[in-house]
């Protein structure tokens, strides 16, 4: 499972597993940098029946069931809209609630979810080697779900340790932080990145590395959401002209991050700046820089809700209408299709 460990990961792994002392640890770094990944390894050696170096063998039973996803001392809680994306699905709980393939999948962990894992906490180790729980992203618990863990991560059952990920320690309840061993991890070089991504056959890898802000793991999920390079340069321009078509079908806190990062790479180009997020050759000249800050303040304001009951498309056209005021002299849209503004709105 190590093998599957991107590099820059490998060496605060050998760390982490000499000087982690705890039984619970808190996990953070910034998103993309792959804290889960890694709380897997770690999860992956304490588990494992024959370590090597301290590290899991690969090869012994434990092994195994983790690489299957099936140990029984190991216990994952992510939010279900989360489950898939990760590679762990839940297949199993459908049954037990038919309604629910109709309802959208949670973001949050739920106190229920929280409660089953304690449960699970108290009973013994199956395979003799401790058990490990991983919850992941931890600012996914609502307070309620946060309280309920708060004896357990204090007081864990003998040989039981609890792992808490996070890109965001800052979200957690203080009592929680409080209680864990914290131990950080850094993004790598845009050089080490870009190889690694490279190795993993990423085409495009250095313009959707750019593109996720140089968190290589982010940039993977773009790709995974079918964000190509040549996709991701067709933006500028065609935002600039009032087109939303190459985010058409994108979901909106995607598709607001986009624009944002065009609407901050516009804003670096006006005032001489070197953009970050997209090629400089993608990006249309001549933007106004007033425009530019009246459509940063309605991005942050739709970014700022996470449910967006009204159409998506129609929200993401009527976002992209709004940053090409700020290219004035670029081409009209084809379609010469005017929507509501979010002002009328
Ligand atoms: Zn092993």
């Amino acid at each position: 499972m190590d093998d599957m460990l991107p590099p820059w990961l490998q060496a605060p792994l050998t760390g982490a597993l000499a000087r982690l002392r705890g039984h619970a640890t808190l996990v953070h770094g910034p998103s993309g940098v792959g804290q889960f990944e890694f709380s897997l390894a770690l999860a992956a050696a304490w588990l494992c029946e024959a370590p090597v170096d301290g590290r899991a063998c690969g090869a012994c039973v434990g092994c195994r069931l983790m690489q299957s996803r099936t140990h029984p001392d190991f216990c994952l809680l992510v939010p279900e809209a989360l489950a898939a994306s990760l590679g762990w699905g839940m297949e199993d709980e459908a049954p037990r609630d038919p309604d629910r393939k109709k309802a959208k999948p949670s973001r949050e962990l739920k106190v229920e979810a929280v409660r089953d894992a304690i449960a699970w906490s108290q009973k013994t180790s199956s395979r003799g080697r401790g058990k490990v729980m991983l919850i992941h992203p931890a600012q996914a618990m609502n307070a309620i779900a946060a309280n309920a863990l708060l004896k357990t991560l204090e007081e864990p059952p003998p040989g039981v340790r609890l792992v808490l990920s996070t890109s965001d320690p800052e979200l957690l309840l203080p009592t929680l932080r409080s209680r864990c061993q914290r131990w950080s991890l850094s993004l790598p070089a845009a050089d080490e990145a870009l190889q690694w991504l490279e190795g993993q056959g990423l085409e495009g890898a250095q313009v959707l590395l750019r593109a996720a802000g140089g968190r290589p793991l982010d940039a993977l999920g773009l790709a995974a959401e079918g964000v190509g390079a040549v996709q991701w340069r067709a933006i500028p321009a065609a935002v600039a002209r009032g087109d939303a078509g190459p985010l058409s079908g994108w979901p909106v806190p995607r598709a607001v991050e986009a624009c944002q990062k065009l609407c901050h790479d516009a804003m670096r180009l006006a005032v001489g700046g070197a953009p970050a997020f997209f090629p400089a050759d993608s990006l249309p000249g001549g933007a106004l820089l007033p425009a530019l800050v009246a459509w940063s303040k309605s991005l942050a304001r739709i970014a700022r809700h996470d449910e967006h009951p009204w159409n998506a498309n129609l929200l993401v056209e009527a976002l992209v209408i709004e940053g090409a005021r700020a290219w004035p002299r670029a081409p009209a849209a084809p379609s010469g299709k005017r929507l509501a503004t979010l002002d009328a709105r």
